[in-house]
């Protein structure tokens, strides 16, 4: 009887863990605790760590804090970016001129889909740095970001500073977030944001380690600060990014920018609609961080679903489409020719039939 109790109940928790992931592979029980660091010592990151070679990682001390404060003194050969702008070769800007490279962190979310209603309309690609614990409370929004051709990023598992965690911690964290992103679309992540832009070479060499690229912003003047809201009025939001579109339309446009914008609640949602706008009215086009980078391979081999291609190029404002292949960039610092880059469209025919989802495969973003 005992037995049969708890096979019932073994039966209804996983029942439930399948119905709140909304019918997809992603069983929310086998994962880890949403918005906590993952063990290490769970079989699967075990497992994750004997396929990397960690010998050889920088030994900075582990910093303290959600985001740590910056250490005083300054710990030599660290370069850590959040305190002492040192990105040695972090992705900065994107390398497509007069470029806004639109990216939102933190989510899915529930606030996410009026973002990608919004999107659909301007026919604006982003790419978006995922949580993997809200990926696996909202894999259909995930698959729905992938079907309308945004491009996936990591944004780590529980959005703990990195410089704060273990080698291994980082792994846990970054491997989860890939194994539920790769249950939900059949891909696997290639580039990551630094939650909190928490990043030194420590870290930078376990995310090597894994294949990934880190994609920080462009300097403070690129932060909205939307995630200062509601503390910050939408007003100031808006008023302060302004200033830095115009001035960076009056100054170099030779590379683009990335912004610091997050898909976090119903009010970040409605200051991108905002803001965008304002991109808009300056002829500075907009692009995911594959086509800033040219990037025609934007995840890492070893998914299941075919590579979404970078294909086309159709520009936002200005210029013609290239309708050529975009060239892959693998420096992570965005080196490739301007004349693909000043313009791109990602279709993602192979990929979105992969997911059951041909009816989408003609979408071509303009
Ligand atoms: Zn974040």
């Amino acid at each position: 009887m005992v037995k049969f109790i708890f096979s019932s109940f073994t039966v209804l928790v996983l029942t439930l863990a399948v119905v709140k992931a909304q019918n997809t592979p992603i069983v929310v029980s086998q994962y880890p605790k949403i918005n906590e660091v993952p063990p290490v010592n769970s079989p699967e990151v075990i497992a994750w760590l004997k396929e990397i070679d960690l010998t050889g990682a920088p030994t900075i001390p582990l910093h303290t804090g959600n985001p740590p404060a910056c250490p005083n003194p300054p710990i030599a050969n660290e370069c850590y970016w959040t305190c002492d702008g040192c990105a040695a070769d972090d992705i900065t800007a994107c390398a497509a001129p007069n470029t806004w490279g639109l990216t939102f962190d933190d989510g899915p979310s529930t606030a996410t889909p009026t973002l990608l209603d919004y999107l659909k309309t301007k026919k604006h690609s982003a790419t978006f740095f995922l949580i993997g614990s809200n990926v696996i409370q909202y894999p259909e929004t995930v698959k729905r970001e992938l079907a309308e051709g945004h491009h996936l990023a990591s944004h780590t598992w529980s959005h703990h500073a990195l410089t704060t965690l273990s080698n291994e911690q980082i792994v846990a964290e970054m491997k989860w977030t890939e194994k539920a992103v790769l249950a939900a679309t059949g891909l696997k992540l290639k580039y990551m944001r630094p939650p909190y832009g928490d990043i030194n070479n420590r870290v930078r060499f376990v995310l090597k380690k894994l294949g990934y690229i880190p994609v920080d912003w462009t300097g403070d003047a690129f932060d909205t600060n939307d995630w200062q809201m509601p503390t910050m009025s939408e007003a100031t939001v808006i008023a302060t990014f302004t200033k830095s579109l115009d001035a960076y339309a009056k100054g170099d446009k030779s590379k683009g920018f990335y912004c610091l914008e997050h898909d976090l609640n119903s009010l970040t949602v409605g200051a991108a609609q905002k803001l965008i706008p304002l991109g808009e009215a300056r002829n500075i086009s907009i692009a995911n961080v594959a086509q800033c980078q040219s990037d025609a391979q934007p995840y890492q081999a070893g998914g299941t679903a075919p590579m979404p291609t970078v294909s086309g190029a159709t520009p936002k404002t200005s210029g013609t489409p290239s309708g050529s292949s975009a060239a892959p960039s693998t420096t992570g610092t965005g080196t490739g020719s301007a004349s693909n880059k000043s313009s791109s469209a990602m279709t993602l025919q192979a990929g979105l039939v992969s997911a059951g989802l041909a009816a989408l495969a003609a979408v071509a973003l303009a």
